[in-house]
């Protein structure tokens, strides 16, 4: 697309070539970065709840309302080819990134919860169940993961079958073997844990579902960020995770599904933009993805989204995944030299998330306290209660790790729960 004469635009860039990953220069592209809190510079080490967004996300998404609003897939005037244009570039860009077959199998949602709404609700209206059946999820699900199947499955009796979970915070997978039977109908997995960090063998959980001819559902949101996904090598039947985890905006989101599913499943919602005709008798319904995308969608958050996958795009990702282990590794040896402290989750495979308690000190103290240093962690259950209550613990301190997160930041954090210990002493 041309710029109008005369307009002024913020490039955004599009980076073909990696680019060297130095995490100083990638600090810099970060606004939110550069603030103090409490007179004290910002480090942000809650990436697992949401990402801080680099300064072309937030160009991409002011340029989309500066100069080119409107509405997407009605209009034949320029400025709503504009939009559907850049909207529609944004699917593309998922589809790319995720290494989906067609862009087709990209839902845009509101985020992962969204998108697990969206499949029980459908599954269930499309009598995909029946009374008695099982979906099998596991002990480390995120409440997004739980609910939906819960809210659906009272009303037709579903029973959820969950795969329990080691001391180390790995799933248990001679008991995963043993939960299929006849009434299996789904597998919904996390792919890696947001309050313990466990990478799971999703190739493994998916291959094993298959061989049941039971479809699986991976919950991605905490996977995109650290690692590059490839829907069609995991072979998943669905995938689902949120933009805002992934430098992206918020209230965006992908529900990507294998075509046979997305055309086998009735829509989720009705409105605009999602039939072919409409007569007070009957409606019929277009083809995914629009099928799923009743109404006027986040158009300025798949553009942002679209974005952030440019934004990291530009880096190997192998780089990135890298940087964060080492970030991951030295974390835990120096969060491991202090006294009381315990990592909840301890799996081999883990991404950039640790969550630890200290013997004596609620973590509510903990995250206040450390907050008055301009130090952001979580602290809470973190939206997994069953993992809260699998390891005897009321909530965890959790730290999580992105791509801008430094080792002065780690010694920071450590300063920081000294100090704690300190008082409470
Ligand atoms: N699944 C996992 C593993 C998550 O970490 C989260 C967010 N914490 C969600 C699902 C839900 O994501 P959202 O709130 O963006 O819909």
């Amino acid at each position: 697309m041309e710029d109008e004469p005369g307009i002024l635009r913020k490039s955004v860039k599009e980076n073909r070539s990696y680019k060297r990953f130095d995490v100083y220069e990638i600090r810099k592209e970060f606004p939110i970065l550069q603030r103090l809190i409490n007179d004290k510079p910002l480090v942000y080490l809650d990436n697992a709840a949401t990402t801080q967004k680099p300064h072309q996300v937030i160009d991409s998404i002011n340029n989309y309302y500066y100069y080119d609003n409107a509405n997407i897939h009605r209009g034949l005037y320029f400025l709503s080819e504009v939009a559907t244009e850049a909207y529609e570039k944004a699917r593309l860009k998922v589809k790319e990134f995720i290494n989906a077959l067609s862009a087709s199998e990209i839902i845009f949602v509101k985020g992962a919860t969204e998108a697990i709404n969206l499949i029980a609700s459908s599954m269930f209206r499309a009598g995909f169940f029946e009374e008695g059946d099982e979906v099998i999820v596991s002990n480390m699900e995120h409440h997004a993961n739980i609910v939906p199947w819960q809210i659906n499955c009272e009303k037709r009796k579903i029973k959820l079958k969950v795969v329990p979970i080691t001391d180390s915070g790995e799933l248990i997978m001679e008991e995963y073997v043993k939960l299929f039977s006849s009434k299996t109908k789904l597998v919904s997995i996390v792919h890696t844990s947001n309050s313990l960090g466990t990478i799971n063998p999703v190739k493994e959980i998916i291959n094993i579902a298959h061989d049941y001819n039971v479809p699986v559902l991976i919950d991605g949101s905490q996977a995109v960020p650290h690692s590059k996904i490839d829907v069609q090598d995991l072979n998943c039947d669905f995938f689902v995770f949120s933009g805002h985890k992934l430098y992206g905006p918020t209230g965006i989101g992908v529900l990507y599904g294998k075509t046979k599913y997305l055309d086998m499943l009735p829509p989720y919602q009705g409105g605009g933009d999602m039939i072919r005709t409409v007569t007070f008798d009957e409606t019929t319904f277009d083809d995914i993805p629009n099928k799923f995308e009743a109404g006027t969608p986040n158009i300025a958050g798949g553009i942002g989204l679209g974005t952030a996958i440019d934004f990291l795009g530009s880096f190997d990702f192998d780089d990135i995944t890298t940087h964060e282990q080492n970030l991951l590794n030295y974390a835990t040896q120096r969060l491991l030299e202090i006294p009381g402290l315990k990592i909840i989750g301890t799996a081999k495979e883990k991404a950039s998330v640790i969550s630890f308690v200290i013997d004596g000190i609620h973590p509510y103290d903990i995250g206040t306290i450390i907050d008055t240093d301009g130090i952001a962690i979580r602290t809470g259950h973190h939206c997994t209660q069953p993992v809260m209550k699998r390891f005897n613990v009321p909530a965890t301190a959790r730290a999580s790790f992105g791509l801008y997160n430094t080792r002065e930041e780690i010694d920071k954090l450590i300063n920081g729960l000294n100090k704690v210990i300190k008082m409470f002493k």
